[in-house]
């Protein structure tokens, strides 16, 4: 099992917590970058490959810009058994 890389940050001072805490007033959010190859570490691109955002995907995610690939996270049952 991989050790997670997930870590807590304000959207308003983006300081960063290993832990969920209050920063300026509301709580800091969530954000999974994923292992260094992942490709939510990369910045999003249009399909001409220009850029879209210099933020990486995950950041976006976890500021609620783009949609949680569901897919990307969902175990499938039958991966378990
Ligand atoms: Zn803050």
């Amino acid at each position: 099992m991989e050790a997670s890389a997930s870590f807590y940050l304000c959207p308003t001072c983006f300081n960063i917590s290993e832990s969920a805490r209050e920063c300026h007033g509301r709580q800091m959010i969530r954000c999974d970058p994923g292992t260094p190859s992942d490709e939510r570490r990369k910045p999003l691109t249009d399909a001409e490959g220009h850029l879209k955002s210099h933020a990486p995907r995950w950041f976006l995610e976890a500021v609620g810009s783009l949609p949680t690939p569901q897919a990307h996270r969902a175990v499938p049952k039958a991966a378990l058994a």
